[in-house]
């Protein structure tokens, strides 16, 4: 039987996930708009990895015995004033994201939840990665400045980013 704090603790890190997702569709959908096809790739693929992690712990909750209870998701920012500013709001969001998943791995160690802690270092090593990913992004950005030659470039590598199926993640 799943420990009840830890399950709720899951819920709660399920409905973040599945914000993120929503987040992450909306600002592809900024970047249609602006027709930068790559970042709206990479957004979109981004939007894609984030549903998988919310029903990664979906699935945890399931093969422990308990039970998932999804949650309302907020409506997501939809105008956004520039790419860069974009990339920084999806890297801040990724770090509250971090610092959920530490609290949730803090609750499991004190509630002796051993799997729950395992499925968790899975998730500490992913948002090393995934803060890293939006933090680049940001910096090249900063970088090019205005130039529009420099953000052309950037749209096409980022619209080389493989789907999390390609990658077999
Ligand atoms: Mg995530």
């Amino acid at each position: 039987m799943m420990n009840e704090t830890v399950q709720k603790a899951i819920n709660e890190q399920i409905t973040l996930e599945f914000a993120a997702s929503h987040v992450y569709l909306s600002m592809s959908a900024y970047f249609e708009s602006i027709n930068l096809a790559g970042f709206a790739h990479w957004m979109r693929v981004q939007s894609e990895e984030e549903r998988e992690h919310a029903l990664k712990f979906f699935d945890f909750v399931n093969d422990r015995g308990g039970r998932v209870m999804l949650q309302a998701i907020e409506e997501p920012q939809m105008e956004f004033a520039s790419p860069l500013s974009t990339m920084e709001l999806a890297l801040k969001h990724e770090q509250k994201v971090t610092a959920s998943i530490h609290n949730l791995y803090n609750l499991t160690v004190k509630e002796n939840d051993l799997p729950a802690q395992n499925l968790l270092r899975w998730f500490i090593d992913e948002q090393v990665e995934e803060e890293k990913n939006a933090d680049d992004i940001v910096q090249n950005l900063k970088l090019i400045g205005n130039d529009g030659t420099g953000l052309y470039m950037i749209d096409r590598t980022l619209a080389g980013r493989s789907t999390a199926d390609e990658d077999g993640e």
